[in-house]
């Protein structure tokens, strides 16, 4: 029962690390176009952001409530069902709601503002102003409108604010907003339509044809091709122009129009995947259950433990044509979409038009494009990584997490959401079906399906006729023994490749690892060579004959002589991928060599293009890191070697032994899935390491068994939830006293709350205790209560910063954190 000038007020939640959201004012004029959801420009101090409408209220308590300025859109870019999972993000991963709001928004969306000047009014304006003042009015008098930057530029100088501000409250200079999408405009393009009830007989087409090739060219295409298409792409076809179309529009033939345009990548198809395979019994089994839960409108989460080659994508295909069919809509998540061209292909090949993908491969515009898409209904499946999960389509009726156990699920800055939970929760408010797919679960969702927080479906066999491949370990030790020096291919893995090569069959080779070699050390002094703002070592890349820092990718020159003492030559010490590719070209001369890492897949489409090919065997072994592990299915591979499954298994991090098994059985599953049986040999120091026995003995549960009794001693997760306090700092004395201070902080608020059974860790140093010149501390806390670990987490947040300690360090809160080692 609004009066005619009654206030309107709406709560905006903005992109900053604020703990509220703040109240403007509406003004008359953008009252009938303001909507929920809305993205919204607003002041903040002297500054003006882009923030998001949250809430509407028709009263205020406070004072002065500054005005929005401009809603820059028609329509609001979150539904409330996304603003409501996106305030579940921000409570439960201790963000702020517009942080969680701002990562569910493609890049081009989220613009950038700036402000212009100009003079108020045509005349020199009148008063007494100071030297810098005039220079800006000069500035303004003669160029029109200017942005700060160029006021600068002409005017000179720094420090202009004051002068201009000055200028701004006296009046003699009005301020603008330059809104500026990044994406650049919506496109449009023109479009012919065929004219259903103009169609000419057949002798009127004939005398069109005499008289006018070209327009009946034209026509006929569209009269037995697609009957509406872009206009560009009859121009292009036909090699016609404007005047064709102006001349079929006039003899009432066709008709054209304008529409939004959309720009899409261009996708392949596996044509192989076109056709549905008839479901095995397994798979079937799978598809029933869901599909009923699906009938029923419900939520649930499904665990779907197949084996590697069990088929689990032809059940993930499936489920979503039945979500569609029930008219509903579909995400697929995978871990990274250049890794798996494959699954991407064989969805295209299944669902056409229907599909947008999302990958960091597009364009802002490209991704904005497929963001519309999902929006507007035109697609009704989104395939994308992590943050497809917050793709805008309506009614959601599936979400599938393939390879659910994967890091790359988990975000690495602000806000730190897991995609698998963050899927989970979406699923539960939508209604709809959470599918999490894998070989190797990970510990926190078989868990959950033994505590019957979700169904756990099973694929035991595999789809094809091939069987899982025999696993032989080679206990280095001995090895060494026997052939003393550093061994790259022992020789029962030496001698298998040769066999696998005469066979004219394709063989991966793992070590997790790149570069040449990981240490360059000077044998006289013991001076290694390390990074100057990270405290690692630096790795040999032989290509390009420099040292790199794996972690903030700082690069110089290789040392020829030792910097501390002049010593030559230095030795380089440790396997990276480029010395093994190295030692097997020597080694196998006839062979097609070829090594996959980050190196050789940094341009546009690496991946794909070396699994290409790859897939038509034109390479026989292929070498390089866990991207070589991700979902390929190559009925061409029957040997897989692991040159040093210990890697993983020494790093600090209570899911090492999970991450190694995960690994090998991963890798392990890329051989022998075609009519071939395969064969996998792994090299290791700690042969009956139970992640490494397990993964040679494909047995899931086993492995599970025994890491979730150690975890269960421990109390880590899943049976206690993590938070991790990443304190960072340039100053070594500074940052650590204010981890100290962070424990002391944490045990004052677990006394406050009265909380019992929370575990705290640390402080202590991160592994790599600098990077980025960032000296690193960790402190974490544990407690059964979900919880009791945010409020914690929250507390202890606040406490810090009311302390002041903000001011010298960072602090960065991760729940559920992973490899904050
Ligand atoms: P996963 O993802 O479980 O490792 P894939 O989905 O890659 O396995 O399937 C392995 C192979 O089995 C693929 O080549 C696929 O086309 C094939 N396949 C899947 N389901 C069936 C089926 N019901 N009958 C025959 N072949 C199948
Ligand atoms: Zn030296
Ligand atoms: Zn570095």
């Amino acid at each position: 029962m609004q009066t005619e000038n009654a206030e309107m007020y709406v709560e905006v939640s903005l992109p900053l690390a604020l703990d509220t959201t703040l109240t403007y004012r509406v003004p008359e004029s953008l009252r009938n176009r303001i909507a929920l959801g809305m993205r919204v420009l607003v002041p903040l101090q002297s500054r003006i952001m882009l923030g998001f409408i949250v809430g509407f209220r028709g009263d205020c308590a406070l004072e002065r409530v500054k005005p929005i300025l401009d809603l820059p859109d028609e329509e609001p870019v979150f539904d409330t069902g996304m603003l409501d999972l996106c305030k579940w993000i921000a409570e439960y991963y201790c963000c702020s709601w517009g942080e969680a709001l701002s990562a569910a928004l493609p890049a081009a969306v989220k613009s950038s503002i700036r402000k212009r000047y100009r003079l108020s009014s045509e005349q020199a304006p009148e008063g007494r102003f100071s030297e810098r003042q005039k220079k800006i009015i000069a500035a303004l008098y003669a160029r029109g409108p200017l942005t700060a930057g160029q006021i600068a530029s002409c005017a000179g100088g720094q420090a202009l604010s004051n002068s201009l501000g000055a200028l701004v409250k006296r009046g003699v200079v009005t301020e603008e907003i330059l809104f500026r999408e990044e994406s650049g405009p919506k496109l449009v393009e023109t479009r012919v339509r065929l004219v259903e009830t103009a169609i000419p007989d057949n002798e009127t087409l004939l005398a069109l044809q005499r008289k006018s090739p070209r327009r009946a060219a034209v026509y006929l295409d569209l009269l037995y091709g697609e009957r509406e298409r872009a206009a560009t792409s009859l121009y292009q076809k036909h090699n016609a122009d404007k005047a064709v179309l102006d001349a079929l529009e006039k003899a009432g033939l066709i008709t054209r129009f304008t529409a939004e345009k959309y720009r899409m990548p261009e996708m392949k198809a596996d044509t192989l995947a076109e056709n549905k395979h008839r479901l095995n019994e397994e798979q079937q089994r799978a598809l029933t259950v869901m599909s009923s839960t699906l009938d029923k409108h419900a939520y649930e989460t499904f665990l779907l433990r197949g084996i590697t080659g069990s088929g689990k994508t032809e059940v993930y295909l499936q489920a979503i044509e039945k979500a569609l069919s029930l008219k509903r809509s579909a995400i697929m998540l995978v871990p990274e979409i250049s890794l798996t061209p494959q699954t991407v292909g064989r969805f295209y090949a299944r669902f056409k038009q229907d599909i947008a993908i999302l990958h960091s491969g597009l364009s802002d515009g490209e991704r904005y494009d497929a963001w519309r898409l999902a929006r507007h209904g035109k697609v009704r499946i989104v395939v994308g990584a992590r943050s497809a999960v917050f793709a805008p389509l309506p009614n959601l009726g599936i979400i599938v997490v393939d390879e659910e156990h994967d890091n790359s699920y988990k975000q690495n800055e602000t806000p730190r959401y897991h995609a698998r939970d963050v899927a989970i929760i979406r699923a539960r408010m939508n209604q709809a079906v959470c599918l999490l797919g894998s070989a190797t679960p990970s510990m926190e969702s078989y868990y959950n399906s033994e505590t019957r927080k979700s169904t756990r479906l099973e694929l035991l066999h595999r789809a094809t006729s091939g069987r899982l491949p025999e696993v032989h370990l080679i206990d280095m030790r001995r090895e060494h023994v026997e052939t003393p020096g550093q061994i790259i291919l022992s020789t029962p893995l030496e001698n298998a490749v040769k066999q696998r090569l005469e066979a004219k069959e394709q063989i991966i080779l793992l070590l997790n690892r790149r570069g040449f070699a990981p240490v360059v050390l000077c044998p006289m002094c013991g001076w290694v060579a390390e990074c100057r703002d990270c405290q690692v070592s630096l790795t040999y890349h032989s290509a390009a004959g420099a040292l790199h820092c794996h972690y903030c990718g700082a690069k110089r020159p290789n040392p020829v002589i030792c910097d501390r003492c002049g010593f030559n030559p230095l030795i380089y010490l440790g396997l990276g991928t480029q010395k093994a590719e190295d030692y097997i070209m020597r080694a196998f001369p006839e062979a097609r060599v070829e090594r996959m890492d980050a190196d050789t897949t940094s341009g546009k489409g690496g991946h794909a293009l070396i699994l290409g090919r790859f897939a038509r065997h034109e390479i026989d072994i292929l070498i390089g890191t866990q991207m070589l592990a991700k979902g390929h299915d190559y009925p061409g591979v029957t040997l897989v070697g692991v040159i040093n499954a210990d890697n993983g298994l020494t790093l600090p991090d209570f899911r090492a032994a999970e991450q190694s098994f995960q690994l090998l059985t991963q890798v392990a599953g890329r051989a022998g899935r075609g009519d071939r049986p395969g064969e996998v040999y792994i090299q290791t120091y700690r042969p009956k390491h139970y992640a490494i026995q397990a993964a040679a003995n494909h047995d899931y549960t086993a492995f599970y068994a025994h890491e979730i009794r150690h975890r269960q001693e421990a109390g880590y997760p899943p049976f206690r939830r993590m938070v991790n306090f990443m304190i960072e700092g340039e100053d070594p004395l500074v940052t650590e006293r204010a981890s100290v201070r962070l424990r002391r902080l944490g045990c004052e608020q677990v006394e406050l709350l009265g909380f019992r059974g929370v575990a705290l860790l640390g402080p202590a140093p991160a592994t790599i205790r600098r990077v980025k010149k960032m000296y690193r501390w960790n402190f974490g806390l544990m407690s059964r209560s979900a919880s009791r670990v945010n409020q914690l987490a929250r507390a202890l947040r606040m406490a810090f910063l009311e302390e002041g300690l903000g001011k010298n360090v960072q602090i960065k809160v991760d729940l559920d954190p992973y490899g904050m080692f």
